[in-house]
């Protein structure tokens, strides 16, 4: 099932062979750890769980390879926009406490969730504009085009953790 992979038992990972980046298809991967480890998870039955050396696995991590560079600009897209949402947040915060009096309770919490959601969904929805900016693949577009992921989506895998 999964060939061009080796698995590694300490990490409980798939490692790849290739290592030409997946999210620019330019240069190659140095060390394993510039990997993006995407998580699985089984979804249906249990007749399509990842048996390896009769250990059975639910969640299995699946490498794609990637290079530093593509890394760094992962890794600086998310914390960017994270900052800039933590600034958007408190300034929100403190207006709906400033606002305090004049709004109903009702608004108030209303507007509390609505705010998770929306920094949730927009810190997420950012990162991924900055990443596309530098014109290679989200985190997530990558891992969709690797075949391995591919296969274990058909076969019922996914990338949810499902609600017990
Ligand atoms: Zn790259």
């Amino acid at each position: 099932m999964i060939d061009n992979y080796s698995f590694n038992e300490h990490h409980k990972r798939f490692e790849p062979y290739e290592t030409k980046c997946t999210y620019c298809g330019e240069n190659h991967m140095k060390t394993m750890n510039d990997c993006y480890f995407v998580p699985l998870f089984v979804t249906n039955d249990r007749t399509n769980i990842v048996v390896y050396r009769s250990v059975k696995y639910s969640k299995i991590l699946i490498g794609i390879p990637r290079c530093s560079s593509c890394k760094a600009i992962h890794e600086q897209s998310a914390s960017k926009s994270q900052w800039i949402t933590a600034g958007l947040v408190i300034l929100a915060i403190s207006l709906l406490a400033y606002n305090f009096m004049l709004l109903s309770p009702f608004v108030v919490v209303g507007g509390f969730f609505a705010l998770i959601f929306g920094a949730i969904y927009g810190s997420k929805k950012m990162t991924e504009s900055f990443v596309v900016g530098h014109d290679i693949y989200t985190l997530q577009d990558g891992a969709e085009t690797n075949e391995v992921v591919r296969d274990l989506i058909v076969a019922g895998w996914s990338f949810t953790q499902p609600s017990a």
